[in-house]
């Protein structure tokens, strides 16, 4: 069977997968559950008492549920767009997402907020919120996640401009490390108009960040 080719992650970064490289179709369950037994034994719990028995089987459909993106190309949803003559910025905010880091493999969740500025064509509104989701479900970085929104969204509709921010809070700096329960990363990527064009940054970030 050939490999599905990749074309999302346009730009990819130097840990980024290769495309073509997609992984295998389906989660490897009896593997999850094997090194989740183990992880169990390692720490000095009982795998086999009554509360643990069951969670390695758990855990593994969990992880094919939360890295279900990893089979998943984000631009499918990007491929139907209307033509129309709007040419002022969209702008779709607190859209929520789970992510998963790939230092720790602990989540992190918060709000994605896209804006676009359109040239002639438009995508329904929910699509992005779709491309959040899929990009969202992937052991990954909050930076890369947040850039590899931005280059779909240039790729696959061609606007005039792109904005993307996502702020998001991670479990990995609130429940261990340096526990900062309250602290919340934002990162951002601009294109086109967005960076060119400071009054629509502005306009952006008023719209977005205005009522806090
Ligand atoms: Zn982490």
């Amino acid at each position: 069977m050939a490999a599905p080719v990749r074309s999302d992650l346009t730009d990819p970064g130097d840990d980024a997968p290769v495309a073509g490289a997609l992984p295998p179709l389906a989660v490897d369950h009896e593997r999850v559950r094997r090194a989740v037994r183990e992880i169990l034994i390692a720490i000095g719990e009982d795998p086999d008492r009554e509360g643990l028995v069951d969670t390695p089987d758990r855990v593994a459909r969990m992880y094919a549920e939360v890295f279900a993106g990893l089979r998943t190309d984000p631009a499918v949803h990007l491929q139907k767009t209307f033509t129309q003559k709007h040419d002022e910025m969209v702008l779709v905010k607190d859209i929520e997402f789970a992510s998963c880091c790939e230092h720790h493999l602990l989540p992190f969740f918060g709000k994605a907020h896209i804006a676009y500025l359109p040239n002639g064509q438009i995508v329904g509104l929910s699509k992005l919120a779709r491309v959040v989701d899929a990009v969202a479900r992937r052991p990954q970085v909050q930076e890369r996640m947040t850039e590899a929104i931005a280059d779909l969204i240039m790729k696959h509709l061609k606007p005039r401009g792109v904005a993307v921010i996502v702020e998001a809070s991670h479990s990995c700096m609130t429940i261990r490390g340096v526990r900062k329960p309250a602290a919340m990363t934002i990162t951002s990527s601009m294109r086109g108009g967005f960076l060119e064009h400071p009054a629509t940054r502005n306009e952006l970030m008023s719209l977005v960040f205005g009522g806090k």
